[in-house]
């Protein structure tokens, strides 16, 4: 059996979105699972299109992923240049052998009287075929003028697709398509063949919409005497309600905004490895080797895969809590903050949030009582003081301070929770409600927060004497 050889082949026409990073990632899986070669290889040769700052933008997502490939741009390989603009020469060769073997001719028409030719067939309502106008006999090929493929008259074309099964297209799929443009540079339909030919691919992954095409490419593959690669269709991505094709709108966006916004690349793996590709278990979390032992191609579904945005949170949550203590705070863009405090804030962060993004967030919002005293406001301390128990929040927040005293520093928020809790249970044995009674001044003067974590976990980070001090601060201002 030969080596399997995939390839990812984006055209530098914008960012990379989930898209075309799911199509790089199955193909470099399934090269990986099989001790194979994975390319990446820029099919730049539509120049009106091209984006300034694609190709490296191309680049740093997939190096940002793991997703490594062994030949292509930026490293080289066997069959360099992998830049299509600068392999000209070789489309031109293959050009002239197929003029030779009489599969191509250069179109001798101008661009108006081909339209002209459209707009009739439109007219009579019947489908534009070039291959109806073809000349009886042909010029020599300068370079200049479009060049066109001969294509064969074939009633009608199948093919086995190795996610999808057998497919097949009428003879009307192919016409005399153009092979090299009038600006000497290939279209994608040939320049792909060409390249797939000489880099040897055996699996070729990309999108539906390449699936009304594929006649064209095996009577090229014909025309060239070459055994065609197997094809494997990606299922389309749809917005999270499943009713259309993922847009910008629903989250179709640049992969490089996921590292901004606290991604773990992980996590991104593991999601778009997912989407559209089952293990046929019901194990939820991959790392990159188990998915490079379970990936299959049999396990690509047909039918169009939803963009499920919670589930991307849970499974980034997911690999946010495998970190170490020191890649969470080297990872999360923590610089800011206090790291003696920050250490301490870990296994709260690692509980709640769902992207680093989120745990900056907090550590700026409702932990920030974490690394700098709050403000407290004397209406708050009572605001759930019962009417008939007055004077009941100084009293309380008198014997937490006494209780507190006793705790040692270090210990866990259970281990606070066990020396405080009977005193708010004793509150609550005078009066309904007298437990909240007593446990929100205590959490309000930790936190200055309406929302925070419980005061027992406040105090195992805060340790007792920065509790003690809040807590002589808020007794001052009830006395005062
Ligand atoms: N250059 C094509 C694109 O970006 C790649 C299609 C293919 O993989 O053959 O859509």
């Amino acid at each position: 059996m030969t080596a399997v050889v995939t390839r990812f082949a984006p055209s530098p026409t914008g960012f990379m979105h989930v898209g075309g990073v799911r199509t790089a990632l199955y193909s470099w899986l399934y090269a990986r699972k099989h001790g194979g070669r994975f390319i990446l290889r820029i099919e730049d040769t539509d120049k009106e299109r091209e984006v300034a700052g694609a190709i490296p933008h191309i680049i740093e997502s997939l190096a940002w992923l793991g997703i490594e490939w062994d030949e292509g741009i930026d490293r080289g390989g066997p069959h360099a240049p992998y830049l299509q603009s600068e392999r000209l020469d070789l489309y031109r060769s293959y050009a002239h052998t197929l003029i030779a073997a009489g599969h191509a001719y250069p179109d001798p028409y101008t661009e108006t009287e081909v339209e002209a030719f459209r707009k009739k067939a439109e007219e009579e309502k019947r489908p534009f075929l070039f291959r109806d106008h073809r000349p009886e006999t042909s010029d020599t090929w300068d370079g200049t003028k479009p060049l066109r493929f001969r294509a064969p008259r074939i009633i009608r074309y199948e093919w086995n697709d190795l996610a999808r099964g057998r497919l097949g297209a009428g003879e009307e799929a192919v016409d005399d398509f153009i092979l090299i443009k009038g600006d000497g540079y290939p279209t994608y339909n040939f320049a792909h063949i060409v390249d797939d030919i000489e880099m040897g691919v055996t699996h070729v992954m990309r999108g539906e919409e390449f699936i009304s095409s594929t006649p064209k490419y095996l009577s090229l593959y014909e025309a060239l005497g070459v055994t065609p690669p197997a094809f494997v269709t990606m299922p389309v991505i749809l917005s999270p309600d499943g009713k259309k094709k993922l847009s910008k709108r629903d989250g179709a966006k640049d992969i490089l905004e996921y590292r901004n916004e606290g991604y773990l690349p992980e996590a991104l793996m593991n999601f778009l490895a997912l989407l559209g590709w089952n293990p046929g278990t019901e194990q939820e979390f991959f790392s990159k080797d188990e998915l490079i032992r379970t990936f299959d191609l049999s396990r690509i579904q047909i039918s169009g895969a939803g963009f499920d945005e919670i589930k991307l949170l849970s499974v980034n949550q997911h690999w946010m809590r495998q970190l170490s203590l020191e890649n969470f705070i080297a990872q999360g863009g923590f610089s800011t903050f206090d790291i003696s405090k920050l250490k301490k804030t870990v296994p709260l962060l690692k509980e709640r949030a769902h992207t680093f993004a989120e745990a900056r967030e907090m550590l700026s919002g409702e932990l920030s009582c974490l690394f700098s005293e709050p403000t407290l406001e004397r209406d708050r301390l009572v605001a759930k003081e019962p009417i008939e128990r007055s004077g009941m929040t100084l009293s309380a927040l008198k014997s937490l301070y006494e209780a507190i005293k006793t705790i040692p520093d270090g210990v866990s928020a259970e281990a606070v929770k066990d020396v405080l809790m009977p005193l708010a249970n004793a509150e609550e044995a005078k009066g309904k409600g007298g437990r909240g009674a007593m446990l929100w001044p205590l959490r309000y003067t930790l936190s200055g927060q309406e929302r925070s974590p419980d005061p027992f976990t406040l105090i195992s980070i805060l340790g007792s004497d920065e509790a003690l001090s809040r807590i002589r601060k808020a007794i001052g201002i009830l006395e005062g």
